[in-house]
């Protein structure tokens, strides 16, 4: 057994590990997992867990079913609020078929394979995200009942949900995340915690762990907490906007920044940005993609609407924040279109992949738009060629289906089970015949 290995079982005894989580995540961005009591880790690293796929959405046919998950040991971790003999250590996995290659299906891997080629092309691609998710007590009834009645940046008595925030930046620091800040977010009980930018990869992986850690938490203080899209209409809903920059291979220096620039971007970085606005309208059924997702993408409450980039502009699809001085290694852009309901893997994958494109093909970026884009008129969004997002689930993934490149950065495999689970989900909300409709139409029609 290698070095790197035989470390990892004397740290999980050091720690009091009893079991460990071995991790994937499905097509549509669940995790799955198979524990193994800690005398088991050895032979999980060694030779990896073998499973059955058929039983994983989007992973093996029922004729192909045999795969093994093989631990990325770098990607261990206690989970803080596991004690004694229920500690419990969590260790993400690749997915790999029987003759020991990738399994091109596993979303982990579909993000890998992006990443390679960014890096064939000289380039490293950092993001980080801003979660947005809401607490409700557990003592509702029908209707969720927000946890407190703060609002933005709020701080104590009103917010009773400070102490469950801290709660949550502790665990996850314990977790090795490193958290930038945490805020109550402008809707009743809605939240929001920052962490550091790293490696796509690492941000996908941790943002996947922040995902659970807030529910544990609650979980802990008696609450729920959600990253439904919308979950209340009429106020705010939980974006999970993405900052993202591009680096030269060592990370040193940030190709998106240029100094003689107005907004202090490179043409590389136009370019990048020139791609995920022309990829938005198909983009979107990957980052935004569930039925949900589109009952936030609505004008009026922060959420982006118009395909279309600014500084100041929290309307626009794309913001960049404000550069200053000696921050060059900042210097980054902000997706806003993207919500945690997506499969974080498949999303960092297809946002990339938009973005290469532009780079690739030299795309250029359109004009800035300052204003309001919730205020323009009909007219000036014509004129300024100003598309908008699509407007439901169905709308996206008929874009998504006449988009090649983004087809293509999913890989047939993941893409054709994305679409799959996808259109089922669709299909199943637009035969339900809703409590609006029967208090709309039955009486006057
Ligand atoms: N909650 C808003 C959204 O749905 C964003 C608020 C903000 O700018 O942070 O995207
Ligand atoms: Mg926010």
């Amino acid at each position: 057994m290698g070095d790197e290995k035989q470390e990892l079982l004397e740290r999980a005894r050091a720690d009091g590990v009893q079991f460990v989580s071995l991790q994937l995540t499905d097509v549509v961005g669940a995790i799955k997992n198979i524990t193994v009591p800690l005398h088991k880790l050895d032979e999980a690293l060694e030779r990896g867990i073998w499973f059955d796929g058929s039983s994983i959405q989007g992973f093996a046919r029922i004729y192909e079913s045999d795969m093994y998950m093989m631990p990325d040991v770098s990607t261990y971790r206690v989970l803080p609020w596991t004690e004694g003999d229920h500690r419990l250590a969590r260790i993400i996995c690749d997915a790999f078929k029987p003759d020991g290659t990738p399994f091109e299906g596993d979303p982990r891997g579909v993000l890998k394979r992006v990443l390679q080629r960014a890096q064939a092309m000289g380039l490293r691609y950092y993001t980080s995200s801003e979660p947005e998710f809401f607490l409700f007590r557990k003592d509702q009834g029908a209707e969720p009942v927000p946890h407190d009645v703060g609002g933005y940046f709020d701080f104590s008595p009103r917010d009773l949900a400070s102490e469950v925030r801290q709660d949550i930046i502790l665990a996850l620091e314990a977790l090795g995340i490193e958290v930038e800040r945490g805020h109550h977010e402008v809707a009743t009980g809605q939240h929001e915690i920052n962490f550091k930018y790293a490696d796509a990869l690492e941000s996908a992986d941790n943002l996947m762990t922040f995902k659970y850690t807030v529910k544990a938490v609650a979980q802990a203080h008696d609450l729920y907490a959600t990253f439904m899209p919308k979950p209340i209409a009429g106020i705010n809903g939980s974006g999970m906007h993405t900052h993202q920059s591009i680096f030269d291979p060592k990370g040193d220096d940030n190709l998106f920044y240029d100094p003689n620039d107005s907004y202090h971007l490179s043409p590389l970085a136009y370019n990048f940005l020139a791609g995920q606005l022309q990829h938005a309208r198909a983009l979107a059924a990957i980052v935004a993609p569930t039925v949900n997702s589109y009952k936030r993408l609505v004008p009026g409450y922060e959420a982006p609407v118009y395909i279309c980039w600014g500084q100041i502009n929290r309307s626009a699809l794309i913001r960049i924040p404000r550069y200053s001085v000696g921050r060059e290694k900042s210097t980054r852009m902000e997706l806003r279109c993207p919500d945690s309901s997506s499969n974080i893997y498949l999303a960092t994958a297809a946002m990339l992949a938009a973005g290469l494109d532009g780079i690739e093909r030299k795309l250029e970026a359109p004009a800035p738009i300052e204003e309001s884009a919730y205020e323009l008129t009909e007219e000036a969004l014509h004129e300024r060629s100003i598309g908008t997002l699509p407007g439901s689930l169905g709308e996206a993934l008929a874009e998504l289906e006449r988009d090649p490149l983004l087809c293509d950065a999913l890989g047939e495999r993941a893409y054709q089970a994305f679409v799959r689970a996808k259109r089922r989900e669709w299909n199943e909300y637009r035969l339900q015949v809703t409590p609006w409709e029967w208090s709309r139409y039955f009486e006057v029609v």
